[in-house]
């Protein structure tokens, strides 16, 4: 398991964390959600921890840096930036219904 907090400064200096949930659950604003196809994505298909552009440029911190990564959509805002930054294209915007 990798310790999320010093990921982020590591990263990103001293830009803050965004912190999961700031904006109350967000799982019914969108119709559409972020689903990740693991066949095309690159710590899925490797195996290894690389790429975690998701997670990383994810403003609701709900992306998991997991192999693979999991979104929480409880709390996605289906902003779709998630999608923009992935560099094999291994995220669509889908239409899911949350319960
Ligand atoms: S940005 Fe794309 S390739 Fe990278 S971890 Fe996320 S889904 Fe996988
Ligand atoms: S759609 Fe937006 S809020 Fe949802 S996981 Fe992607 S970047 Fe995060």
């Amino acid at each position: 398991m990798t310790d999320t907090k010093n990921d982020y400064q590591k990263i990103l200096g001293s830009v803050q964390k965004p912190v999961k949930g700031e904006a109350g659950k967000t799982g019914s604003w969108s119709p559409k959600k972020p689903i990740i196809d693991i066949e095309k994505c690159i710590p899925a298909k490797s195996g290894k921890p690389s790429c975690f552009n998701c997670w990383l440029y994810c403003p609701e911190a709900v992306v998991s840096r997991t192999i693979p990564p999991k979104i929480d959509f409880d709390y996605c805002k289906g902003c779709g930036i998630c999608m923009e930054e992935c560099p094999v294209k291994a995220i669509t915007m889908e239409e899911v219904s949350i319960e």
